[in-house]
């Protein structure tokens, strides 16, 4: 007899992304209370499961949802805003002084489009990093995404915070208010070795083992950024980081571009996670990061979009597409990051960076987040491999239906908890809003 469950999904394609990689046709998946209960051929699926309701998404491919490992959520109130800089001029002359006069409620509205986005374009979970994080935290918390969210930690006085000090009991505050939550989770997100002082690098650290939580911040972005730790400290940032004792599992490096022969054993050796920005690195003009040396040498690298003012797309689809393809470029080597490599890093590797090893994969007691990706379009057909399809071919926008926890956000076009058409009103406020702040 068939046990019972909430929902069954139906497709012509599933990719598991399970320790196997496995591609099932004519697959189906059975999802009961948030998780995935049963994955395999419909006929089995439909056999051993019963629900209420069997949804047939067609021609398309069910992957696990996809998850951005680093990211700005709010900056996408800042997408298109002076382009075409060097990274400092942007951050000083244009981000900084408009950032410095955020509000809360600019936040959260950028959040929100940015949670629009994602949901849009197959993204189930994301971490970030900015200011006034509980207003993110309060986006996602409404839109049903999934998140690891923190205040970012620096010495630099801004609209959230004025003196470093200060900074701690908001992160306190943060942690009481979020922990626990079923899709959220606080981190602790140092800004850089050139804008955290090492004091401020080892309480967010020792706070982050403390809580369980993930530390995070941008690591080796520049070779500027090299030259002035090494000026400052006398060691490379990867080095500076090891002689403060913050490399670990627990540890996200956001970039690591300007890693040079000795830091790779050492990031490799700690256990630390990588998050890959090959977007944001080529707008910003930063270089490329060695990824397929760092796989040689055992790191995981996961991918990140950063701020959508630095991207311009908070789509990960996009990104594989850029991961696979500038690393055969840059190395000559075909085979530098293939499609499954992308994928991996855009699913089963962030779900091990950010240590929550419940997503990243569909497979019984996993949780129920999901994409369907449409491959009926035109541009995805014939579809000799649904992976190859979904990194080299693919647009976010030809994403069907995501899920998270086993509700659905989108389908065909509608967003389920997500009010579009008022707040984009919204949004052309908070543009004005910016660009009456520009110097
Ligand atoms: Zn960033």
């Amino acid at each position: 007899m068939a046990s019972g469950c909430d929902l069954i999904l139906a497709a012509r394609w599933l990719a598991t992304q399970d320790d196997a990689r496995g591609v099932i046709e004519n697959a189906a998946v059975a999802v009961k209370d948030g998780l995935v209960a049963a994955v395999g051929p419909r006929s089995e699926v439909e056999a051993s499961w019963s629900a209420p309701k069997t949804l047939d998404l067609g021609r398309s491919c069910i992957l696990p949802g996809l998850i951005n490992t680093h990211g700005h959520a709010a900056m996408t109130v800042f997408r298109g805003l002076e382009d075409d800089l060097p990274l400092m001029d942007w951050l000083t002359k244009h981000i900084f002084p408009v950032e410095r006069q955020l509000t809360r409620e600019v936040v959260y509205l950028g959040s929100l489009l940015a949670a629009a986005e994602m949901i849009r374009t197959g993204t189930t979970c994301f971490t970030d990093m900015y200011l006034f994080e509980e207003e993110t935290a309060r986006a996602v918390d409404a839109c049903g995404l999934r998140a690891v969210l923190g205040d970012g930690i620096f010495a630099v006085p801004q609209c959230a915070y004025t003196r470093p000090d200060e900074v701690w009991p908001i992160l306190a505050d943060f942690a009481a208010a979020w922990k626990g939550h079923p899709r959220i989770r606080p981190g602790y997100m140092a800004h850089s070795v050139y804008l955290t002082p090492p004091d401020m690098l080892v309480r967010a650290y020792e706070t982050a083992c403390r809580e369980e939580a993930l530390f995070c911040l941008h690591l080796a972005e520049t070779r500027a950024e090299t030259d002035n730790c090494l000026r400052d400290y006398g060691r490379r940032p990867a080095a500076h980081l090891e002689a403060l004792g913050l490399l670990s599992p627990r540890s996200l490096l956001v970039h690591c571009v300007d890693l040079d022969a000795a830091d790779l054993p050492l990031i490799a050796a700690s256990g630390a996670h990588v998050s890959h920005c090959p977007k944001s690195n080529l707008k910003l003009a930063s270089g490329v990061a060695p990824v397929p040396a760092m796989r040689a040498a055992g790191i995981n690298v996961a991918l990140g979009t950063d701020g959508a003012a630095s991207n311009n797309s908070l789509d990960l689809f996009s990104e594989m597409g850029f991961a696979a393809l500038l690393h055969k470029g840059v190395t000559l080597d075909p085979l530098a990051v293939p499609a499954q490599t992308a994928l991996d890093m855009a699913t089963r590797n962030a779900a091990g960076a950010l240590a929550w090893p419940e997503l990243g994969a569909l497979a019984p007691g996993r949780a129920a987040d999901l994409i369907a990706l449409d491959l009926a379009e035109p541009g995805l057909q014939p579809v000799y491999n649904p992976v190859s399809q979904a990194v080299y071919a693919a647009s976010g926008s030809q994403v069907l239906l995501t899920m998270v926890a086993g509700k659905i956000l989108y389908r065909d076009g509608r967003f389920e908890t997500i009010d579009l058409p008022s707040l984009l009103r919204e949004i052309e406020g908070v543009a004005a809003w910016v660009r009456a702040r520009l110097v």
